[in-house]
Formats: structure tokens, C-alpha cells, sequence
């Protein structure tokens, strides 16, 4: 099968990332993966300048420039790269992965990290895929009723996710999806999980189409024990 990474920052557009797009890239090469998503916040606070300043587009310019240096160094190395991206909204701290979208997306949806989550939901949820990440690393309660998958294992050594009780929200609600991801910002946090597919995902519609029918596999050594939980709620 092929791994994949569905979580990763790039040190040019995640303020707290700290490693260069290039360099992921290769890391990931080197563990064996076939791809990686890159999955970059999007949302004020984690980036400069603004997002309420002047020039949507020209942000949306500096946002992807992680992922089209990724892109670039995949396309060197045979490596599948691909779009998602990382979205909180004003009202609270919570993150969004979102994927099935490109860059005319980006650029034709102003300020959609502005609205609220629900709305954001009702808005595009027919049309893209949202994960929460880490559902419960800082929360007790996740409206799962406005996403459509839920990261169950997110390996960032530098928080507690409280991962069992992501699986435990995921095995009540079989309309959510389980994810995995490694959460990579530094050097160490790679290749700690990985979503495993049947087939090359080559950009963020076919990874979208992959999750939505559950033909995948969950990889993560350090939780064993939620990984053979989580097989039940996959198709394979
Ligand atoms: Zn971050
Ligand atoms: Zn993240």
C-alpha cells in the first residue's frame, strides 16, 4: 500500500512550522511515503500579514507558497504533493482539515476562515471534505454534526490530544470517518502516523474521494491499540 502524510506544516507558511516545504518533502521520501498532504493554518493569528488587510489574493499568494515549494521538490523526487489546508474560525480555537480544494478555490473564496464553523459548513460542506483535527486536544464537546471525518490519532508529541476519546466519538458516529496524522512541524514529529491507500493519490479531489470511501488503511506504532479498533469503521 501507499502511505501518506495528512497533516504537515511548511516553515514558509505556518508561522509556527519549522521546517522548509522542500525538506519535509524529503524526510517523507526517505520514510518511504508516497505523498504528503500539506495542510498549512490558514486562519489570523498564524499568519502574516493580516488576513483582513488589503488583497485576498495576495495573501492567498503567500499562503501557498509551502505548498507549491512541497509541490515543487515532490515533483523532483516522484512524490505525490498535495493541497489541504488548516482552517480555525473566529470563534474558538478548534481546526479544521480541509481537503478537495485547489488553488482557483483559495483564491475565489475570500475570507471563508472568517465565517463561523457551521456556516463554513453549510456553505461548503457539500462540495469539500472537513476533519477535525485533534477534536478533543482542547475541547470536551465537537459538533460533529458540521464535519464530515475525525482525526483519531493526531501524533504531535508536544500535546496531549486525548486521542482515545476522538476514536470513542468516531465509533458512535459511523457517518465520520477516521483520519490519522502526524501533525509535523519540527524535525522528529514526521512520519509518526500514516493514512495507507491501495493506489497513488496524486491532489486533494482524489483525496477526498479516497477518505469519503473509507478504501484505506490507518498506520500509527504508538497507538496500536486505537488503530485495530478503528479497522471496523474502514471498508477494507
Ligand atoms: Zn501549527
Ligand atoms: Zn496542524
Amino acid at each position: 500500500m501507499y502511505a501518506y502524510e495528512l497533516h504537515l506544516h511548511t516553515a514558509e507558511s505556518s508561522r509556527c512550522g519549522h521546517v522548509p516545504a522542500a525538506e519535509q518533502v524529503r524526510v517523507y521520501k526517505a520514510l518511504g511515503y508516497a505523498g504528503v498532504c500539506v495542510t498549512d493554518h490558514l486562519h489570523d493569528g498564524y499568519y502574516e500579514p493580516s488576513l483582513d488587510g488589503a488583497g485576498w489574493r495576495e495573501a492567498m499568494e503567500r499562503y501557498l507558497r509551502g505548498y507549491r515549494a512541497a509541490k515543487a521538490a515532490g515533483d523532483a523526487l516522484g512524490m505525490d504533493v498535495i493541497l489541504g489546508a488548516e482552517l480555525r474560525f473566529p470563534e474558538n480555537t478548534r481546526d479544521y482539515l480541509v481537503f478537495g480544494i485547489d488553488e482557483d478555490w483559495l483564491m475565489q473564496n475570500p475570507h471563508m476562515c472568517h465565517l463561523n464553523h457551521r456556516q463554513f459548513f453549510d456553505r461548503f460542506g457539500s462540495e469539500v471534505l472537513i476533519v477535525h483535527a485533534h477534536p478533543f486536544r482542547d475541547n470536551d464537546e465537537v459538533d460533529w454534526g458540521a464535519v464530515h471525518g475525525l482525526e483519531i490519532v493526531n501524533t504531535c508529541p508536544r500535546h496531549d490530544s486525548r486521542n482515545d476519546r476522538a476514536l470513542a466519538l468516531c465509533q458512535a458516529h459511523p457517518e465520520l470517518f477516521p483520519t490519522v496524522g502526524s501533525d509535523a512541524h519540527r524535525n522528529g514529529d514526521q512520519g509518526r502516523s500514516a493514512m495507507l491507500f491501495e493506489t497513488r493519490i496524486t491532489d486533494s479531489f482524489a483525496m477526498m474521494d479516497a477518505l469519503r470511501a473509507r478504501t484505506y488503511r490507518l498506520r500509527c506504532p504508538s497507538r496500536e491499540d486505537i488503530i485495530a479498533e478503528s479497522e471496523a469503521l474502514l471498508h477494507v
